[in-house]
C-alpha cells in the first residue's frame, strides 16, 4: 500500500491518499491542541501510543461485531483505515460526570451518572463544537435519522465493550467521543480511541490518565498515556520507551 498525496491534516493527525481510492493513511502526530487550538504543544511520542491505542480499540471493537475504518498498522505512527465521508456529529458518550456536563449542569464531578448519557455536537471549531439535537441534525441533514439509530446504537455498544474492558484493567471508563462516516452505504466508526479522546480515571486512585492532564497543565501526560498502554497491552513493559 503507498502512502499517496496529502489530502489533509486535524489536530492530531495527517491524513494521505493510497493508491486504493477506498483506503487512506491516517498518521498521528505529537501535537497536542486543547481549547479549540488555544492551548497548544509538542509531546513527545504521543502519536505513537495515541496509534497503538487506537489500534487495540478498534480491534477489540471489531472482535465484538462493531464495523470500525480500521485496516491494519503500517508503522509506528500510521494505520491504514477505510475512507469515510464524516457525518460532522460529534457523539459523546458519559457514565460519570465530567468536563463540560458538570459546567453546564453544575453536577460535581465525579457524580455518578444514573444512566448514559449520549450528547452530539456540530463538528465545527469555528463555532467551538456546539452542542445540538436531532431536530437541528435532520433540520440541517447532517444525518438522517436511520444514521442516528444506528450511531446511538453503536455508540452504546461500545460503552457497554470498554467499561468491562478497562474495569478489568483497573481503569474507569468516565466519557468518551466518536466520530461515525458512511463508507459503500454501511455507517461506519471513525476517528480515533484514545487519551485524547476519553476521560480514563485509574480505579483505584482516581487519577486521572487523559488529556485533562494537559488541560489542567498536571503535567505527566505522556506517563500516563504509556500507563494506559501498559495495562491494556498485558504483560511488562511497552516497545515504547519514556524518554523524559
Ligand atoms: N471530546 C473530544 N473532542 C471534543 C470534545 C470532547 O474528544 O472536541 C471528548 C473529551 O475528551 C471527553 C468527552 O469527549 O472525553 C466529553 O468532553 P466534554 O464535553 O466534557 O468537553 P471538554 O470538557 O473536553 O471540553
Amino acid at each position: 500500500m503507498n502512502k499517496g498525496e496529502f489530502l489533509y491534516e486535524d489536530k492530531a493527525k495527517k491524513i494521505f491518499y493510497t493508491d486504493d481510492p477506498l483506503l487512506v493513511l491516517v498518521e498521528f502526530k505529537d501535537d497536542a491542541t486543547a481549547f479549540d487550538g488555544v492551548k497548544k504543544d509538542r509531546l513527545e511520542d504521543k502519536g505513537i501510543l495515541n496509534n497503538r491505542l487506537s489500534a487495540l480499540f478498534f480491534k477489540l471493537l471489531e472482535d465484538n461485531g462493531i464495523k470500525t475504518h480500521y485496516q491494519k498498522t503500517v508503522s509506528e505512527r500510521e494505520m491504514l483505515v477505510k475512507a469515510l465521508d464524516i457525518i460532522p456529529v460529534e457523539v459523546i458518550v458519559r457514565n460519570i460526570a465530567a468536563g463540560s456536563l458538570s459546567k453546564r449542569l453544575g453536577i460535581p464531578e465525579k457524580t455518578e451518572l444514573k444512566k448514559t448519557v449520549l450528547e452530539f455536537s456540530l463538528k465545527d471549531d469555528e463555532l467551538h463544537d456546539p452542542m445540538i439535537n436531532h431536530y437541528h441534525i435532520y433540520a440541517l441533514e447532517l444525518a438522517r435519522p436511520e444514521e442516528m439509530a444506528e450511531m446511538e446504537k453503536t455508540a452504546l455498544r461500545v460503552n457497554d465493550i470498554l467499561v468491562p474492558y478497562l474495569k478489568e484493567r483497573n481503569i474507569i471508563l468516565v466519557d468518551f467521543k466518536l466520530e461515525f462516516g458512511r463508507h459503500q452505504g454501511e455507517i461506519v466508526l471513525g476517528d480515533e480511541i484514545s487519551p485524547d479522546t476519553c476521560r480514563f480515571w485509574d480505579s483505584s486512585s482516581g487519577e486521572k490518565m487523559d488529556k485533562d492532564r494537559f488541560r489542567a497543565d498536571m503535567g505527566g501526560v505522556i506517563d500516563a498515556y504509556r500507563e494506559v498502554l501498559r495495562r491494556l497491552e498485558g504483560g511488562e513493559g511497552p516497545a515504547v520507551e519514556g524518554k523524559s
